[in-house]
């Protein structure tokens, strides 16, 4: 489970003033830390600007400047992508349907070779260790697949596919919680493979991590399993240098889409993740919740990785559904699917033109 001990509806960070067109001169005037603050809450009721601060860095600009503001994430006329998200909902329902899914037991293998089979021909690494928990020794395996590209940089897009060990026998089957990001994860591989060529931009990993979620109780040591010993490895290895961003899918299929805005994530990342929502029409799915999220990008934020979590933390009323039984595939939408998966190929194509 990830906390967000203070998550918040960005309407209530000023509960106090009233609606957004006083709010958006509220945040130009107010110091940075609380502009930033205020950035989606503002964003959300302005359908033209996507990027408040970067708006209030063009304000206290010199008004002599004549020539026109650079357009830093300019999209220029490259098509909209278009995933398939009718496929990626039916990997959503195959992964669902292995059951409980937790390190080291059947259905995870099983899931394993799922995965691989859906990667062959693609250059595919793995990363496995043991994990010493408060529960045992658990095999763990990160798997990695790699879409090589023209540009010098990685851009690296994570997704845990394990589910809850302590809900093993509850019925949690995770069809969010690990169905999702390990199914968005496969249909981002469909779209990235280039047979015989490298992608035109930076090379994409993409990361199915292992021991995401704790054994027994939300901690630094428990949780996190797989990221935490990836980021040590690439750290040592030199990989962490060229990573010019990292993305984590989690819980990304519910019907109620509202990917959160993390706190812990680089703002930069967050806001042009926006840019991509918006330039698709999507902005209205995201950013109307912040708070602080603890997930598998953290080992990575601490390294000075810029990397952003792409997380819905209100899954059903007050998050009802978050690590109960009720986890399953009718709460879910290819919608949302779509969303976020085209929101995430545009992110990667505006990175690529940077
Ligand atoms: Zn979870």
């Amino acid at each position: 489970m990830k906390r967000h001990a203070t998550g918040v509806r960005s309407s209530e960070i000023f509960p106090r003033v009233p609606p957004c067109p006083p709010w958006l001169k509220l945040c130009l005037a107010l110091p940075l830390a609380i502009a930033l603050a205020g950035t989606a809450a503002c964003a959300k009721g302005s359908s033209a600007n996507a990027n408040t601060s970067a708006s209030a860095a063009e304000k206290s600009e010199a008004p002599e400047a004549p020539a026109p503001a650079p357009q830093p994430y300019a999209p220029g006329s490259a098509p909209l992508p278009h995933i398939d998200a009718k496929r990626a909902f039916e990997y959503t329902r195959e992964v669902t349907a292995f059951g409980p899914r937790y390190m080291g037991n059947e259905n995870h293998k099983k899931l394993e070779s799922y995965i691989l089979d859906h990667l062959k021909g693609d250059q595919v690494e793995d990363d496995t260790f043991t994990a010493d928990t408060v529960e045992g020794k658990f095999p763990v395996r990160n798997i990695i697949a790699k879409y090589p590209g023209t540009k010098d940089g990685i851009i690296v897009i994570m997704g845990h596919y394990d589910t809850v060990y302590s809900l093993r026998n509850s019925g949690f089957v995770g069809a969010n919680d690990g169905g999702s990001s390990t199914a968005i994860l496969l249909e981002f591989a469909n779209q990235l493979r280039t047979p015989g060529k490298k992608r035109d931009g930076y090379s994409v990993w993409l990361v199915w991590t292992d021991g995401e979620e704790a054994v027994k109780t939300w901690s630094d040591t428990d949780s996190l399993y797989g990221t935490r010993h990836l980021a040590e490895k690439w750290e040592k290895d030199g990989t962490l240098k060229k990573i010019k961003a990292l993305m984590v899918m989690d819980m990304i299929g519910d019907a109620d889409l509202d990917i959160m805005r993390d706190t812990n994530s680089a703002p930069w990342l967050l806001d042009l993740i926006y840019a991509a929502a918006t330039r698709l029409g999507y902005q209205s799915h995201f950013y109307a919740l912040q708070g602080p999220i603890e997930d598998d990008h953290l080992p990575f934020v601490k390294r000075g990785v810029p990397s952003a979590d792409v997380i819905d933390l209100d899954y059903g009323y007050n998050n009802v559904f978050h690590h109960t039984p009720q986890d399953t595939m009718d709460k879910l939408s290819p919608k949302s699917l779509q969303i976020v998966g085209d929101t995430i190929m545009e992110t990667i194509q505006m990175l690529d033109q940077r």
